[in-house]
């Protein structure tokens, strides 16, 4: 049953005829749904009107629906903005959301700073330097990262850059910086390398070989040979860096192009980033149900998620087909760019077999995804089998936790979908309620969290909770389970029986816990998520110690206080930067006087931090 007829009304009858964005909650007051609308009083009577022909999936909602909201905003561009904002908050059952909506890294250039560098960030903000990605790859950001280093000489480090500096770094000897930081050392030129970074990375290649062969010339015609041989090497290096990538359009222009793949509820979107007729990019969304929307409902609901908070599209993004939206749409990429963007589905030519490609693309990553999940399901119907499961473990949430005589610790939940980790899914936990070394108060503790979460956000519950551990961790586990109000009917754990090398199943309440057979499909699917889950929590708590380790050795060295130790920070820009650190660095770089320069290098020396690799 949907919303009372009476408050349904009353509602309705206050509803504006103004832009603006709606919420529709459910019996909880959770919100299941956020739309925009050109008119609320039109779009949302539309939903409740006797006899509306509404597809399957409005339909569900409609009935669940029992309060609305509504916010009125200066325009549809406005409406936009802020649905976008509330779907990220309340996450909606209802709304097409992007899964992956995780921060990928980009490259920031500072390109409003005298000195521009490059750095690594996960977020784009507004303040005038170019960013540049969003890498989905991290394998290809490291080596962008690193050619760039090879091939400009810029600035790498984090401090200041005030000339003052009494020598420039090591960068600097290798020929890797012009050492801006240093007035007497500094060779110039670096408003000029930081232009051609930037050409680099806008992909405007041809005019950064034209300029460096033209720069080439000129050192040459005026007999500074040195120089010329060093444009020529480094005209190299660009050439064969440009080699690599793919040229996917003879014109320079700049273009984001997005292919939709679908099947049955399942949807497939690919973004690929041309960057002066180069693919630099490709970014993959992946919808496990997108009900019955169409591709323009699907692409009109995911474009403003693409792009928020993402870098701002280019003059053009070509899309399979036109959203019901554009005007509006595109005047919200404009507002994102700070430059008109075009919404255009090119019908013939060039720029729909670029269109093609994606969606070729987007095919086969469906497929792969298919054939995967039907692998999954095979082996997920052995291990059901020998387990002897109430369901097909499609899904399987591993935990486990790690601590050192109960110091800094931590929790870690894992996801392992079709025979693969999902890794935007995994969870760490600081264990907030336990002291002592409890391991099992502290599974009790992580598995009461998660599964408060999920119930909060109604998200899925697993088919299959693997516990790292025998029986002890798996009743506590349950324990955590029962305060969260959530009953998993498949609950394991997998360890060794005492003085056994053998790995064995234990299952609640069972006296006696399964051997598992050396060498089977079975064993190493539960072996490959215990260790995992296993390695995450590791790493997590080994991370958690060093950052106390670290930062409690400096605070606790006589002669470092704040000051000192965020100048040293500034200069250095990381722990393990200063623990690298020469004394005389530490004087000469880091301002420190001699005693407590050698009082640093000493205590780094001797703490667990300085000895780390
Ligand atoms: S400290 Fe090193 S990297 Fe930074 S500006 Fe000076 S020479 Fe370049």
């Amino acid at each position: 049953m949907g919303l009372e007829a009476g408050s349904l009304n009353s509602v309705l009858a206050t509803l504006p005829a103004k832009p603006g964005v709606y919420l529709f909650k459910g019996e909880r007051g959770q919100v299941l749904y956020v739309g925009k609308a050109k008119s609320l009083r039109g779009r949302v009577r539309s939903y409740f009107q006797a006899g509306a022909d509404l597809a399957d999936r409005t339909r569900a909602l409609v009935s669940q629906v029992r309060d609305l909201e509504f916010i009125v905003a200066p325009s549809e561009v406005d409406a936009l903005i802020l649905e976008g904002n509330l779907i990220k908050k309340h996450r909606p059952r209802f709304n097409v959301l992007l899964r992956d909506d995780k921060t990928y890294p980009y490259l920031r250039f500072s390109v409003q700073e005298p000195y521009p560098r490059l750095t690594v960030v996960r977020r784009v903000t507004r303040d005038g330097a170019a960013y540049f990605g969003p890498y989905t790859a991290a394998g290809a950001m490291r080596e962008t990262l690193e050619y760039m280093q090879k091939l400009f000489p810029l600035a790498t480090c984090a401090g200041p850059i005030d000339g003052k500096s009494p020598r420039p770094c090591v960068e600097y000897e290798i020929g890797r910086c012009l050492g801006p930081c240093c007035a007497q050392a500094y060779r110039g030129g670096y408003g000029e390398a930081a232009r051609q970074a930037r050409l680099f990375l806008e992909g405007r290649s041809k005019d950064l070989l034209s300029s460096l062969r033209s720069q080439m010339r000129e050192a040459a015609d005026a007999l500074r040979f040195e120089e010329a041989a060093e444009i020529r090497d480094r005209l190299d290096r660009i050439e064969k860096v440009l080699a690599k990538q793919v040229v996917v359009s003879p014109t320079l222009e700049d273009q984001d192009v997005i292919g939709i793949a679908r099947e049955g509820t399942a949807a497939d979107i690919q973004v690929l980033y041309v960057r002066g007729g180069r693919l630099l990019g490709r970014r993959e969304v992946f919808l496990a149900d997108v009900g019955d929307r169409d591709d323009a409902a699907l692409l009109s609901g995911l474009l403003p998620q693409i792009y928020r908070e993402a870098a701002p599209a280019p003059k053009e993004v070509l899309v399979p087909v036109l959203p019901p939206d554009v005007p509006v749409l595109a005047e919200y990429l404009a507002r994102n760019a700070g430059s008109p963007v075009r919404l255009f589905s090119p019908r013939r030519g060039r720029k729909r077999r670029l269109v093609q490609m994606a969606e070729e693309n987007a095919r086969a990553a469906l497929s792969s995804r298919t054939q995967r999940g039907e692998a999954g399901k095979d082996l997920a119907k052995e291990v059901m089998g020998y387990l002897g499961l109430s369901r097909l473990p499609r899904r399987v949430e591993a935990f486990d936790v790690s601590n050192i005589h109960g110091a800094e610790a931590v929790g870690a939940m894992i996801v392992w979908e079709d025979d693969r980790p999902k890794k935007d899914e995994y969870l760490r936990f600081r264990i907030k309620t336990v002291s002592g070394a409890d391991d099992f108060a502290m599974m009790e503790e992580i598995v009461a969290r998660r599964y408060r979460k999920a119930v909060r956000e109604e998200s899925p519950l697993p088919d299959l909770v693997l516990i790292d551990g025998g029986k002890g961790q798996i009743s506590s586990a349950l324990c955590g389970m029962a305060a969260a109000g959530v009953a998993i009917p498949d609950v394991v754990g997998l360890a060794k029986a005492r003085g056994e090398k053998e790995e064995r199943i234990y299952f609640p309440g069972a006296s006696e816990p399964l051997p598992l057979p050396a060498d089977s499909p079975v064993t190493h699917f539960l072996m490959r998520v215990r260790d995992e889950v296993h390695r995450f929590a590791v790493s997590y708590h080994r991370g958690r110690r060093e950052a106390e380790v670290r930062f409690s050795v400096l605070d606790k060295i006589p002669g470092i206080g704040a000051a000192r130790k965020k100048r040293l920070f500034l200069r250095f820009g990381s722990v393990e930067n200063i623990i690298k650190a020469s004394e005389e660095d530490l004087v000469e770089q880091g301002g420190l006087p001699a005693d407590v320069a050698a009082r640093v290098r000493e205590t780094l020396r001797r703490s667990p931090a300085g000895s780390t690799p």
